[in-house]
């Protein structure tokens, strides 16, 4: 089943200095590289699963150690005189220059520049630099491939993945003038991974080159002499593979040919490529913020890490944390889905696409773990690398079934933004037929003629195995309905999956009868039949370092009681907008801003989304603050462990579908913008069947621009605009009303953003 998906694997380095230490945490990965483990279980239980996935630090390729006059370039001795890393994010590169004085008073300038390859999925490549400043010096670069190295403790938090010490067993070794190489596998996954290296080497004469190489290390050393202003440069060309079929010379060819090919294309060519693959990019996905620096920054900062998480992974998965730590094991979970997805398939189509059919290749295991559970079609795992269910906990595990409408309805909004039907048919039919065969399978028609859902876990965790989550059921009303048309429009492939008529009734049904509670004592929506009765957690009681509340208090206590971890009905509201009205929404909101703790990266965006919506634009950009500066200000004193891709993705949500107003219905596109006082000018581009569009959007009006493709109308506040190429309309943005601020649980107000946050600061950050 998974042949196919044996093809090199993409690749995620994290940014640590050449030399190798001091580092946070060294990092390299290949997309899918696991390693068993096992799964302990004090009490076992049917059905559970025995053994988990944990992503794994594969052979690290970055390494180039200096030497000058015999001491080792370590910033922590000598003296630095100037450090500059500089993440460049349209020519896709790691920058880095530094001026250093050794110990003994020798001074050097040491400058890299490292990029992983777009464009030659397997290939990285670092150019490096030292020059002799003031006077003569010997210098040795040692250039490395080292697997199995020692990582740092990481603690006791759940959410950080299990350290494998020494996961990568050596099957070949070898170092031959300026290249080495090195093969191995995981010991009890079974997988191969090999790196290889080059170099191209430009130093005065009298440049020696040395190679040695050794189980877990292969060294290539460059020695040089040089007079001041002179340099010694190098080239490393790192080539990456790994399969669980193929054999030990197949891989060693495999990237001794990657490395072949980088090496033709030369440092200049990768550069050239890499270059004119994010041009191409940022013309259909770029978005200018004018006014806030620090957003425009962030904003930029998230698109390109959801293109490095996304463009390559090609029919793999896309992991909560990208390729970029060992958080969550490497796991992927709905937040490719529901988060991720809704930006790629309007900047990156082909990437959504790429993601869904990884989804699809797993179906069989979804299809085998939902005949295990008793139930039919497909439950997908809630946590996995390669398709099996990783979560040993059944309550924020398997139970949280959302994740399997998440993904139909990923697949059906891929179709809505790209028209593209060969996909509806060879793909999307079978992922919404299975997901359809799974949830009329778990829920049932009562007497009273209402389909429910019980026992199910919603996106809130600190509410499980709850009746009938309105977010559960109004997702899998929107499966069960998109899985009958999409059956009826391909009759053949539906029937080639075994559909029939009967079938297809049973869900029109399920769909029309779903039952969707409403407390009417309150007049709000309850995240799930019971809540609105539950006890409300006694917030005044809880101390601001009680937070994360998972780290501090049992989870049985947290279920029993009004407490929401991370937005659960109010997502409801965003990918099921039509199902509630305008003042619904707005009463809804007030009522679980006041129960909504944010301890998950994944709330703020969606919240900020509502927010803007419901006409709360300060409190929108509030929340824009908090899912855009996550990972750059370390909000969650997490990013160690690899960002948060899913509240990257919500900064782009945030300012797109929150302050553009964004929804796509029924294949057209629909906007409603609007602008916090802190934001003079927003403008997006975003690829749309076919097409090219550019939003801008200003404080009193906004411009809709179709840049390429065939006309198009789109909804501006309701109102259709017709667009044709390079004609620009422009339509004024109505006054919204908006009533009081609505509160947060004490000490959890988002912390204010821009003009307002000089007038009186009463949240924080956390
Ligand atoms: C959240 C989940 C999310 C997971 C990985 C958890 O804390 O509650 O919704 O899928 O993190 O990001």
């Amino acid at each position: 089943m998974d042949r196919a998906r044996d093809e090199p694997g993409h690749i995620g380095l994290r940014g640590n200095l050449d030399e190798g230490e001091p580092y946070g945490l060294p990092g390299s990965y290949l997309n899918s590289v696991y390693e068993l483990r096992p799964l302990p279980q004090a009490e076992g239980g049917y059905g559970y699963p025995e053994s988990g996935q944990t992503v794994i630090n594969v052979t690290n390729g970055k390494l180039i150690r200096l030497l000058v006059n015999d001491e080792p370039f370590d910033l922590r001795y000598g003296e630095v005189q100037s450090h500059v890393r500089e993440l460049d994010l349209h020519a896709g590169v790691l920058r880095r220059t530094v001026r250093w004085i050794t110990p003994a008073g020798q001074l050097v300038r040491v400058s890299s520049v490292r990029m992983v390859s777009f464009t030659q999925r397997a290939v990285a490549a670092i150019s490096y630099e030292v020059e002799a400043v003031d006077a003569p010096a010997r210098v040795v670069v040692q250039s490395e491939l080292v697997a199995n190295e020692t990582l740092p403790d990481q603690g006791d938090d759940p959410r950080v993945g299990a350290a494998l010490a020494a996961s990568l067993e050596s099957e070949e070794h070898e170092a031959k003038g300026a290249s080495g190489l090195l093969i191995h596998h995981t010991k009890v996954s079974r997988l191969r991974v090999g790196a290889a290296m080059n170099h191209d080497i430009e130093g005065p004469p009298g440049t020696v080159v040395e190679s040695s190489s050794y189980p877990d290390s292969s060294r290539v050393s460059i020695t040089a002499r040089l007079e001041p202003g002179q340099k010694l440069r190098l080239v490393k060309y790192i080539g990456y593979g790994w399969s669980r079929i193929r054999s030990q010379p197949a891989i060693r060819d495999q990237i001794v040919a990657a490395l072949s090919a980088a090496r033709s294309t030369g440092w200049q060519g990768l550069l050239a490529e890499q270059r004119a693959y994010l041009d191409d990019f940022w013309a259909s996905a770029d978005v200018e913020v004018e006014g806030d620096p620090e957003i425009q920054q962030a904003v930029r900062f998230a698109l390109f890490h959801l293109l490095q998480a996304g463009a390559r992974a090609e029919r793999r998965p896309i992991p909560a944390k990208g390729l970029t730590g060992p958080g969550y094991d490497g796991h992927a979970f709905w937040d490719a889905e529901t988060f991720v997805l809704p930006v790629l398939q309007l900047t990156v189509p082909g990437a959504a696409a790429d993601a869904l059919r990884w989804r699809r290749s797993i179906l069989d295991r979804a299809r085998e773990h939902a005949r295990q559970l008793g139930l039919r079609g497909a439950a997908f795992p809630w946590r996995t690398i390669n398709g099996a269910e990783c979560s040993g906990y059944w309550p924020a595990g398997t139970a949280a079934f959302h994740i399997n409408a998440d993904i139909a309805y990923a697949a059906a909004q891929y179709v809505e933004a790209t028209g593209d039907t060969a996909f509806e048919e060879q793909v999307a039919l079978e992922l919404l037929v299975e997901t359809a065969r799974l949830f009329t399978s778990l829920g049932f028609l009562n007497a009273a003629g209402h389909f429910r859902i019980d026992g199910v876990t919603g996106p809130d965790e600190y509410s499980a195995l709850a009746d009938n989550n309105v977010y559960t059921n109004l997702m899998a009303q929107q499966n069960l309905r998109c899985a009958a048309e999409t059956a009826e429009r391909y009759p053949e492939a539906a029937r080639r999956l075994g559909v029939e008529r009967e079938e297809v009734t049973r869900w029109s049904e399920a769909a029309e009868r779903m039952y969707l509670p409403y407390d009417t004592r309150l007049g709000v929506t309850p995240q799930d039949e019971t809540f609105t009765e539950h006890e409300v957690w006694n917030f005044a009681a809880t101390a601001s370092d009680q937070y994360p509340l998972l780290l501090h208090f049992p989870y049985f206590d947290l279920y029993r009681k009004q407490v929401v971890k991370q937005a659960d009905l109010v997502l409801a509201m965003h990918l099921r907008g039509e199902a509630f009205s305008v003042e619904q929404k707005a009463r809804n909101f007030a009522y679980y801003e006041a129960l909504t703790v944010r301890d998950s990266s994944l709330s703020a965006s969606t919240q900020a989304v509502i927010a803007a919506e419901v006409g709360q634009i300060q409190l929108a950009y509030d929340y824009l603050g908090e899912t855009a500066l996550m990972d750059l200000n370390d909000l969650e004193h997490n990013v160690r462990d690899g960002v948060h891709i899913a509240s990257l993705a919500g900064t782009w949500t945030a300012l797109v579908a929150g302050f553009g107003g964004l929804r796509l219905r029924a294949g057209s596109l629909f906007f409603a913008p609007q602008l916090p006082a802190g934001i003079d000018r927003l403008a997006f581009r975003i690829v749309f069947r076919n097409r090219r569009l550019r939003v801008e959007v200003k404080a009193t009006d906004a411009t809709y621009q179709l840049l390429a493709g065939t006309p198009l109308t789109v909804y501006h506040h309701g109102k259709a605009v017709p667009l044709t190429v390079d004609q620009s309309v422009t339509w004024p943005i109505p006054d919204i009303e908006t009533g009081p601020r609505p509160t947060q649980p004490p000490g959890r107000a988002p912390l204010l953003r821009g003009a307002h946050a000089r007038i009186g600061q009463s949240g924080t950050y956390r």
